[in-house]
């Protein structure tokens, strides 16, 4: 980088941050407006469907129980994955309460919900219900 370029780029990288910071806080509030759209009964049911498959365990940390034997969600809850308002079967998760509460890793959180994602895809393709027989 020459002179002329460091000094262009010294100047303005404060500006860029506090624009960066304000536009966060922007969007942060709007985010807090949009309506959360609740996950449905049919959705929730394909989830448990899965997790049950998987040995009803967390997809996300794969360590906590959260259906227990008859297929009850225990300590789990429904997660938004993409944002508040979509809420469709591959935009959501059921995932344990720590999960849920502690998502500060982004990428092992990511990677686990794609992996879930992907898994979902070929139990309901190949596995009859779990709950219906
Ligand atoms: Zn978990």
């Amino acid at each position: 980088m020459d002179a002329l370029a460091k000094a262009i780029h010294d100047a303005l990288a404060p500006h860029l941050q506090r624009i960066e910071t304000k536009l966060e806080a922007v969007e942060a509030r709007i985010a807090s407006h949009v309506p959360r759209r609740p996950v449905t009964d049919v959705t929730k049911r394909r989830h448990k469907e899965v997790v049950a498959a998987l040995g009803s365990r967390c997809p996300c940390c794969g360590v906590s129980e959260v259906l227990d034997a008859t297929g009850v969600v225990q300590r789990a809850e429904y997660d938004h994955f993409y944002s508040r308002e979509r809420r469709d079967f591959a935009e959501t998760w059921l995932i344990c309460v720590p999960c849920h509460r502690d998502m500060s890793d982004r990428v092992r959180y990511t990677a686990a919900f794609q992996a879930y994602q992907q898994r979902a895809v070929q139990i309901e393709a190949g596995q009859i219900s779990l709950f219906d027989s």
